[in-house]
C-alpha cells in the first residue's frame, strides 16, 4: 500500500521542531522541508538552522585557504576549467620549492589549514607527488613558528593502498564531491576515469577501510535538481554512518561558477534563496556535521549563510597553481597581463583575509583558525561523540579565542586588533566552566607574550 505524506503545514512545523532537537531527520522529513514553499514555515526553518548552529558550532567560523598544486588533469568534466579537453588552458604541476613558496604566502596570510586540490592525472599526479606536497606544507615554517597545522586534501577517488598512503602522511579531512547523485547526469556530465559512477560513489568506504576517518562530502549545485541532491546528501550521510561507523565530517555545497573554457551551462541553476535553504535544511538534517562554504560566493551572501549552518569558509582563495605568489600564468607568459588565469572557476569574493576577518566580526562572530581536534586525536568517531550532544563547544570556543588571538598579535592591524581584544574578554566571560575559563585567560596572555600554538 502507497503511503501518504502528510504535508500539512502543522506535520511540517513538527518536523522542523523534532530537527531542533538536533537528532537529524529522517529522509521522509526533509522531503518535506525541500519542498516546503510556505514562506512562514520556511522562516522557521532558517530559525531553526541558526539556533542548531549557535548550539553545536557556538559563534565561531573556522577559516581555511585552498592551494592548487597541479591542474593537469586526464578528465572531461563538462563543468570544470580543468577539464582536458579544454586546449586553451595552459597548465602547471608546482614544483615542491613552488610549494613551499604557496604554502609561505599562506601562513603569512595568517592561514593555518589548506586545502590541497589536485587535477586527476595518475603520472603528473601520482600518489607519491601528492604525499611528498603533503609533506612539503607541514615543514613549512615563518620565522614567529607559524606554520600550517592541518592539510586537508581533495583528490579524485582512489584505492585503499592510496588512501593509506594520505593517513600515513597526517591529513586532516578527505574531501570528495559526488558532484551529482543522480547517475545518468552524472555519467552525461564526465568523461575519463572519474566518469565511474560507482567509483565516486564508494570512494569514502575506500578511504574509511584505509583508517582514514575525517571524511567530508557535498555535491556541485547546478547539474541537477537541488532537492534530489540534498535528499541525496543527507541519505549517503546516514549510509556512512550506518555502514563506515562514522558520519561525514564536514558537507561542502559548492555552487556552478562560469570559466572561461567552459561551455557548459547547468541545467538547474540554484537561486540565492534555494541556496540558503539548502544549507538550512542540511544544517537540521545532519547537526553534527561541518557544512563548508567557499569564495564561489559573494560577501553578503556569505554572512546570512554563516548565521544558518555554515561553520567552515574559505577565504582569500585563489584557484590558480602557483596564484598566491603570483607566479607568472603560463598562459599569460612572462609579466601577466590580459587573459590572466582565472584558474578553475571565477569566484566572488575576492576580499583579503583581514577583511573577511573583519567583517565576521561585524557580525558577531569569531573567526578561527583552530586546528586542535584533529592535532588532539578527536577525530572520526570520537569527534562525533562530542559534536552530538553539542560538546564540541566546549573545546572550540576557548580554542577559536586563542587562534584568534594569535592571529591578531601576528597579522592583525590597530583597529582590528582592538575590535578583536573586544570580542574575544565578550566570549570569554561566556565560558561557564570557571577552570576552563580561567585556563583560557592564562593561554591568552601567554600568547599576547610570544607563546603560540596552544589549545585544549
Ligand atoms: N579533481 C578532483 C575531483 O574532481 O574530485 C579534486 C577536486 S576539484 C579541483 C574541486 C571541486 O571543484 C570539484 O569536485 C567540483 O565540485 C568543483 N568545481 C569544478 N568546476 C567547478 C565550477 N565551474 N564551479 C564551481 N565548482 C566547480
Ligand atoms: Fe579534473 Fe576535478 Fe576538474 Fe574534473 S573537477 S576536470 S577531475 S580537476
Amino acid at each position: 500500500m502507497r503511503k501518504i505524506i502528510d504535508n500539512r503545514p502543522a506535520n511540517i512545523r513538527e518536523i522542523v521542531a523534532k530537527g531542533c532537537l538536533k537528532k537529524g531527520l529522517s529522509l521522509e522529513d526533509v522531503s518535506l522541508l525541500v519542498n516546503c514553499e510556505d514562506s512562514g514555515i520556511i522562516s522557521d526553518i532558517f530559525s531553526a538552522a541558526a539556533k542548531i548552529k549557535q548550539e553545536i558550532y557556538g559563534e565561531r567560523l573556522v577559516l581555511f585557504a585552498p592551494l592548487y598544486v597541479s591542474d593537469y588533469c586526464v578528465n572531461d568534466c563538462a563543468y570544470c576549467n580543468f577539464h582536458v579537453s579544454n586546449a586553451g588552458h595552459k597548465r602547471r604541476r608546482l614544483s615542491q620549492d613552488e610549494i613551499a613558496s604557496e604554502a609561505a604566502c599562506l601562513i603569512n596570510m595568517g592561514h593555518k589549514r589548506v586545502l590541497l586540490e589536485f587535477g586527476e592525472d595518475p603520472k603528473l599526479n601520482d600518489i607519491d607527488y601528492i604525499c611528498e606536497a603533503i609533506r612539503t606544507i607541514y615543514s613549512v615554517k615563518d620565522e614567529h613558528g607559524n606554520k600550517i597545522r592541518r592539510v586537508n586534501v581533495n583528490i579524485a577517488a582512489t584505492t585503499v593502498e592510496n588512501y593509506r598512503k594520505l593517513k600515513e602522511e597526517g591529513i586532516g579531512t578527505y574531501q570528495l564531491f559526488q558532484e551529482t547523485y543522480h547517475r545518468l547526469t552524472y555519467e552525461s556530465l564526465h568523461k575519463g576515469p572519474k566518469a565511474s559512477y560507482e567509483r565516486q560513489i564508494t570512494a569514502h568506504n575506500r578511504a574509511r577501510e584505509a583508517g582514514l576517518d575525517d571524511l567530508g562530502i557535498g555535491a556541485l549545485f547546478g547539474l541537477y535538481d537541488w532537492k534530489f541532491e540534498v535528499m541525496a546528501l543527507v541519505e549517503h550521510a546516514q549510509k556512512m554512518e550506518a555502514e563506515l561507523g562514522v558520519g561525514p565530517h564536514t558537507i561542502s555545497v559548492p555552487r556552478f561558477r562560469p570559466a572561461p573554457g567552459i561551455k557548459y551551462q547547468p541545467k538547474y541553476p540554484v537561486n540565492d534563496a534555494d541556496f540558503l535553504k539548502i544549507i538550512a535544511i542540511l544544517r537540521i538534517a545532519v547537526p553534527y556535521a561541518g557544512i563548508i562554504l567557499s569564495t564561489r560566493e559573494e560577501p553578503a551572501l556569505r554572512s546570512r549563510a554563516f548565521q544558518l549552518g555554515v561553520s567552515q569558509a574559505s577565504a582569500a582563495s585563489i584557484c590558480v597553481p602557483g596564484g598566491y605568489n603570483n607566479f607568472p600564468s603560463p598562459s599569460m607568459g612572462e609579466g601577466g597581463g590580459e587573459g590572466d588565469n582565472v584558474g578553475q572557476f571565477y569566484i566572488q569574493d575576492t576580499r583579503p583575509v583581514g577583511d573577511v576577518v573583519k567583517s565576521i566580526l561585524a557580525d558577531g562572530l569569531i573567526p578561527s583558525f583552530c586546528t586542535a581536534c584533529y592535532r588532539s586525536g578527536r577525530t572520526g568517531e570520537d569527534f562525533m561523540n562530542l559534536a552530538k550532544p553539542g560538546r564540541i563547544h566546549e573545546f572550540c570556543r576557548p580554542n577559536a579565542l586563542l587562534t584568534f588571538a594569535e592571529y591578531l598579535e601576528d597579522f592583525g592591524d590597530g583597529d582590528l586588533k582592538s575590535e578583536g581584544g573586544e570580542l574575544i574578554e565578550k566570549y570569554l566571560n561566556d565560558i561557564n566552566d570557571d577552570a576552563l575559563r580561567n585556563k583560557t585567560t592564562i593561554k591568552l596572555k601567554e600568547i599576547r607574550n610570544g607563546a603560540r600554538d596552544l589549545f585544549f
